[in-house]
């Protein structure tokens, strides 16, 4: 008898991820068809020489919504176009003939002179608009494309730059709010910002990743960066026989499949910092995934790899050494916001002030330059919780200097949910929001602050309120105490209004005793925007009930 076999049929090859090493550099969709066919960064001279000379029409489309990006520009949303129901709009009717310009800070540095230079670009050409982001940029919206080059042009006189603020590039590096001023320091991070920014960005080696890349650098022991759910992060550690130095993170970032870093194990020494950044930056360029944009970030690469493939490439194919393993160092024991005031380590004073959820305004900047000169301070940092830190007060001027930031809306001794609540750009400027976050957090902030006044002394030592308009997560709503995203929900009289998918939980070290963990969806706890003020008051004052003393809310 003969005996019948199936035919096996062959192994259906894998699809191509799009990694240059592997799968070679042909472009598996149209942004990096878009990104292959001329680099982001030639889009500044066209900007230059036709777009701001002919105006908004005279602008290629690929362009506009491609490299624009690799300059700090964005079209802003049409003005009244409601949240949701959008998909069916052209990019035409959903956007405004205006920008939004990122100004990028790498390290939240600022002079005053610089302040003065962005507060007067906000009040001629951005309709006095200006909002500190969580990634410590600057962003004005309402800007005119005919006036990009004489806003460059201001900015660059004074040390600032757009280059490489949005788009698949390395991103402003975030940097320690108090480097090189902290008495606490464990090392000071700004060499190694500076270098790295000198060397790579607006480098056409590193100015085609597979997607958006972002660094946080920080050698203070609060861990004042957020950084974990960077893609490249540095933290200050001190090895037992080499010093102090930085631990190496990988592979963080929320959105699609949020992750939190994670550590390599390795020890890393100031001077190498940059070295061991672009290893880390090649392995994303040459080995990130390219096929699928909602794959493309870093931990995408590091799920597959995991930390010890990740190590010995790096170690093997790009340092062509072996670094030192270290151990983690301790978890933070402070929020990182640096709100309040601190001495710093030459015995003058730094402030740490708190503007509603970011948004400020040209006229605001200029007058706080003005305050911070005539109290002998010229430097200060923005940070990533959204605020801003006035460095150099002799102590004599902190009271006279503090009511008159008050005066301006920054407050140094916020409550505890002005304190903690960021909210992202949302409706009013954001072409992919659903919701209003801005208006609707300040407002739901002071109405809950209002009814918990009594409860002084009963409520959480740090509670962070995090408000995104859209499913994104600009305003990193996994990591909050209580994180909003938002979207169209349907009321009791079975009406679609505003409102938001409640996340509980999620923590960042730096802000919790803790290890940081993200927050979980509740499934169908769906908040409307307009009984924000009722949930959190409700979510308070039933942890103030039944919390031991001391837990975190996080727990
Ligand atoms: Fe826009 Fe959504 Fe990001 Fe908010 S979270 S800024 S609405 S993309």
């Amino acid at each position: 008898m003969t005996q019948t076999t199936t035919p096996v049929r062959p192994k259906r090859a894998a699809k191509p991820n799009g990694q240059w090493k592997i799968d070679g550099p042909a472009p598996l969709n149209a942004t990096e068809e878009m990104k292959a066919s001329d680099n982001g960064l030639n889009v500044r001279a066209r900007i230059e020489e036709i777009y701001a000379v002919n105006g908004f029409d005279s602008i290629d489309p690929e362009d506009l919504h491609g490299r624009f990006r690799w300059w700090g520009l964005y079209t802003q949303r049409a003005q009244g176009i409601p949240g949701g129901k959008t998909a069916t709009l052209s990019p035409e009717e959903l956007e405004d003939r205006y920008f939004m310009l990122r100004v990028r800070i790498d390290g939240g540095a600022l002079s005053t002179e610089q302040l003065r230079v962005i507060g007067q670009i906000s009040t001629e050409f951005a309709r006095d608009t200006a909002d500190l982001t969580d990634r410590q940029n600057v962003q004005l919206h309402w800007v005119d494309i005919v006036d990009v080059p004489e806003i460059w042009r201001r900015l660059e006189s004074v040390g600032l730059h757009t280059t490489e603020a949005c788009g698949d590039v390395p991103r402003v590096i975030l940097g320690s709010p108090v480097a090189g001023i902290a008495k606490d320091e464990i090392i000071d991070p700004t060499p190694v910002i500076a270098e790295i920014s000198r060397r790579y960005i607006g480098n056409p080696e590193f100015s085609n990743l597979p997607r958006k890349y972002k660094t946080a650098i920080s050698g203070h022991p609060n861990q004042d960066v957020v950084h974990e759910i960077n893609d490249f992060a540095l933290i200050g550690i001190v090895h037992p026989e080499l010093g102090p130095g930085y631990d190496l993170w990988v592979g963080g970032g929320l959105s699609s499949n949020p992750r939190l870093g994670e550590r390599l194990g390795v020890f890393v020494t100031q001077d190498e910092a940059a070295d061991v950044w672009e290893g880390v930056t090649s392995i994303f360029r040459d080995y990130g995934y390219r096929r699928l944009r909602n794959r493309a970030r870093l931990k995408f690469l590091l799920a597959d790899w995991g930390t010890e493939k990740f190590r010995r490439i790096l170690e093997e194919e790009y340092l062509g050494r072996a670094l030192p393993s270290i151990d983690p160092g301790p978890q933070p024991t402070e929020p990182g916001d640096h709100s309040g005031v601190h001495e710093q380590k030459d015995g003058k004073f730094f402030v740490g002030l708190t503007p509603d959820v970011g948004r400020v305004s040209g006229t605001k900047l200029t007058a706080l330059a003005d305050l911070l000169e005539s109290h002998g301070s010229y430097r200060l940092r923005t940070t990533p919780h959204q605020k801003i830190l006035a460095l150099d007060l002799d102590e004599s001027q902190i009271q006279d200097f503090v009511g008159n930031a008050r005066a301006l809306g920054l407050e140094a001794f916020p409550g505890l949910l002005k304190r903690s609540a960021i909210a992202c750009t949302g409706i009013e400027f954001c072409k992919l929001a659903i919701v209003d976050t801005k208006n609707t957090t300040i407002d739901a902030v002071k109405e809950i602050e209002s009814r918990l006044a009594d409860h002084e002394g009963k409520l959480p030592k740090a509670l962070s309120l995090h408000v995104n308009g859209c499913p994104n997560s600009c305003a990193r709503v996994q990591t909050a105490d209580l994180g909003f995203k938002g979207q169209l929900i349907t009321n009791d009289a079975g009406e679609q209004v505003s409102g938001f998918q409640v996340h509980l939980g999620g923590t960042l070290a730096g802000f919790e005793n803790g290890e940081a963990s993200l927050g979980r969806t509740v499934r169908g706890l769906k908040v409307e925007a307009d009984k924000l003020p009722d949930y959190v008051e409700r979510v308070v004052k039933n942890y103030s009930a039944h919390a031991d003393e001391g837990e975190s809310f996080a727990a």
